[in-house]
């Protein structure tokens, strides 16, 4: 859309909206410093905005959905204005969005944010770009010698986002190809980044206040960083980054099973600052199954790397996410995955029915044979399960003392919980650092400070405490 703007582009208002994972949440983030940096003002009301942009997610159909229908409500608003989609979507679908959408200005693959401001600046002079990732098949070397792995992190102003807490991207990418992942095609080669450069960002991330990093990668734990005869694994990171003044939480999103290896679970035990949590995704419990997903373990290797973890931390927490529905999936398939969450004592899953991704292997040799009534009840099965494992978990903290984060005033309120008429008594909600959502009263002067609380109540997804003076 040719923009009617005539102002500076130093005061473009932007509105950025972001779908998808937290490595979005992580680039929206890095795009507002830079924009800001560079001049631009950004708004919380997209009726303000001179400018919208969209970073989309494309693991779901769901969520490629939704970008469709706000870029359809966009056709039809009055406001002229630049309109920019961003991330995995831009990267998959390339020029082709504009063929649907030809007001679009701006096409950016996540490999090219760093960008964004200067092709802004060229929509303002009605300039379309579509600026995407080279071609998968292009190969390891195209994307290495793209300057803009790091850059868009390495810039990152400090002051953005919220106080206490940030996300640090120590990888891109994936290299695994399970069958019903878009992720290696969108997000290209597994490239780790520079220890010294996570370190360095860390470092100014603890200076900003941000005492709780959360380190991101696709497999985060695959991390290995070589240069020259130096190479850096993902447990001499931790180690690394533990030393970090100011870094009270260390924590990391998602993990690979099969590169879990004990240095890391040792690190985890001996680190005092790296908090006890899990977060690796088995998707089934069946082997046929996982291996028709292209997962490079058996379910005896899953049930093993989760014994060791028990075994060296018995306090440790561990999240799972499943796929219900696979193509071929049977009763005795899901009945294993049913097994896994209760063997594996899971506190909370994430579980998603399968849906064929175009673009994946999965969407070009696997029949997508399993009916939708099938799938919704394997998936309300295994949420049931899930729920019993989960109430379990939550309630063993029943009585203890636990340290909390405190984020701010609660947007949740899956069970009441009496606030007073006192402004200085919100109900609050706070994280342990197992990731527990907990609620408590208490003054909203608290967000950004860790407190003690003692648990008095769970349900199978919050605990309920009070403040310990
Ligand atoms: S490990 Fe599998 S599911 Fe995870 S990002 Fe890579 S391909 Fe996708």
């Amino acid at each position: 859309m040719m923009c009617g703007l005539s102002d500076s582009e130093k005061t473009m208002k932007v509105y950025i909206e972001t779908l998808g994972c937290q490595m979005n949440r992580l680039d929206s983030e890095l795009v507002t410093g830079q924009l800001l940096g560079a001049g631009y003002e950004i708004v919380e009301d997209l009726d303000t905005a001179d400018v919208f942009l969209i970073n989309t997610c494309s693991v779901r159909q769901q969520a490629e959905n939704k970008v469709y229908s706000r870029l359809g409500r966009e056709a039809g608003s009055d406001r002229r204005r630049i309109v920019g989609v961003l991330g995995c979507m831009a990267q998959r679908r390339g020029s082709g969005l504009l063929k649907r959408y030809p007001f679009v200005d701006i096409i950016c693959g996540p490999g090219q944010l760093h960008a964004l401001g200067e092709m802004i600046r060229r929509a303002a002079d009605g300039e379309q770009t579509v600026a995407c990732d080279p071609d998968r098949k292009d190969g390891r070397a195209a994307f290495e010698g793209n300057s803009s792995i790091d850059s868009l992190d390495h810039d990152r102003d400090t002051a953005v986002g919220s106080p206490a807490q940030a996300y640090v991207r120590v990888m891109r990418g994936c290299d695994k190809f399970c069958t019903y992942c878009i992720v290696p095609f969108v997000r290209g080669p597994e490239i780790s980044r520079s220890p010294d450069a996570i370190y360095e960002e860390v470092k100014q991330l603890a200076n900003a206040g941000r005492s709780e990093i959360t380190l991101l990668g696709q497999t985060v734990n695959s991390y290995r960083y070589s240069a020259g005869d130096r190479a850096v694994g993902f447990s001499d990171l931790l180690e690394r980054l533990s030393g970090v003044p100011g870094v009270r939480r260390l924590r990391f999103v998602t993990s690979y099973p099969t590169d879990f290896g004990d240095d890391i679970l040792h690190a985890m035990r001996d680190l005092p600052n790296v908090c006890r949590y899990i977060h690796c995704p088995p998707q089934s419990g069946s082997d046929r199954i996982l291996k028709t997903m292209n997962r490079k373990y058996t379910r005896t290797q899953y049930d093993s790397f989760i014994d060791r973890a028990y075994e060296i931390m018995p306090d440790v927490t561990i999240a799972g996410d499943f796929i219900v529905g696979f193509p071929s999936e049977e009763e005795v398939d899901h009945e294993a995955s049913a097994d896994l969450i209760r063997r594996s004592r899971f506190k909370n899953s994430f579980i998603f029915k399968y849906s064929a991704r175009a673009g994946t292997v999965g969407a070009k040799t696997l029949e997508d044979n399993v009916p939708f009534e099938v799938k919704r009840r394997r998936n309300r099965e295994l949420l049931a399960v899930q729920a019993e494992v989960s109430l379990e978990h939550f309630q063993s903290f029943v009585g203890r003392e636990v340290e909390l984060l405190v984020e701010g005033p609660s947007p949740l309120a899956d069970k009441p919980i009496n606030v007073s008429d006192d402004p200085n008594r919100l109900q609050m909600l706070g994280r342990t650092s197992g990731d527990h959502i907990t609620v408590f009263q208490g003054p909203v002067s608290l967000a950004g400070q860790y407190v003690t609380a003692r648990i008095t109540d769970a349900t199978a997804f919050t605990l309920f405490a009070e403040l310990v003076e």
